[in-house]
């Protein structure tokens, strides 16, 4: 596990790149900057880790494309000790990101295999999640709500209630919603009852699924 001048040369790349596709946040732009991406993919594909694309994983799933990674962090608005909540854990690199950032982060994700692999795999580079959870990212963690931020990293058919609910009030909800293409989404809550939506465009997730297999 070795992350080398060439691996950083190769982010302040991507950072630039991202910069140039609108990413402003000068905070997410350093974590993007600062994680070793490269790490989250088997070994062969290294030449693919700093390119701008999302890439399988194991278990038929996706590591998110760093544009998607940088916008949706940057939807959440994330200070020093947020509690925010992460559907999909997946690979585990936008687990690291929200970690860079200073966030108490709760993950949960419904394959084992990735569940099992991740949760020793972070702790290597020493990103230390509150929480993984092996559990279904519909129902949220009602145990450790509420949460400052939700962040979904599936494509959702349609607003799961319960992530709605855990959200503090001033929380945000990013969120894809749609099947075979999604509408990144942000809810807002601003009262018990009351929340904002507001949409930013077209992206393409894995699903969001609802039973196990
Ligand atoms: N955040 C990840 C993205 C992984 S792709 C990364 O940075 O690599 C989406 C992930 O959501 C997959 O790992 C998939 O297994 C998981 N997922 C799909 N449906 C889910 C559900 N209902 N609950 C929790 N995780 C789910």
């Amino acid at each position: 596990m070795k992350d080398t001048f060439k691996h950083k040369g190769l982010r302040q790349q991507l950072v630039k790149e991202l910069k140039h596709k609108g990413i402003t946040d000068e905070a997410v732009l350093n974590a993007i900057g600062n994680v070793p991406r490269h790490l989250f993919m088997d070994s062969g594909f290294l030449h693919y880790a700093y390119v701008d694309k999302a890439f399988p994983i194991a278990a038929d799933q996706t590591i998110s494309q760093p544009y998607t990674v940088a916008f949706q962090t940057e939807l959440l608005q994330i200070k020093k000790g947020d509690k925010i909540l992460e559907i999909g854990t997946g690979s585990g690199y936008q687990t690291a990101i929200l970690c860079e950032l200073g966030a108490k982060v709760y993950s949960i994700e419904r394959q084992n295999e990735l569940f099992k692999k991740t949760s020793k795999f972070l702790p290597k580079l020493g990103y230390r999640a509150k929480k993984l959870v092996f559990g279904d990212g519909y129902a949220g963690l009602r145990e450790e709500a509420p949460f400052d931020g939700i962040i979904v990293t599936a494509g959702a058919p349609f607003v799961p209630k319960a992530l709605l609910g855990q959200l503090k009030i001033g929380g945000r909800l990013v969120i894809p919603v749609g099947k075979n293409v999604q509408e990144m989404t942000l809810y807002t809550r601003k009262g018990e009852k009351e929340f904002d939506k507001e949409e930013f465009g077209e992206f393409r997730f894995v699903p969001l699924l609802e039973d196990k297999n």
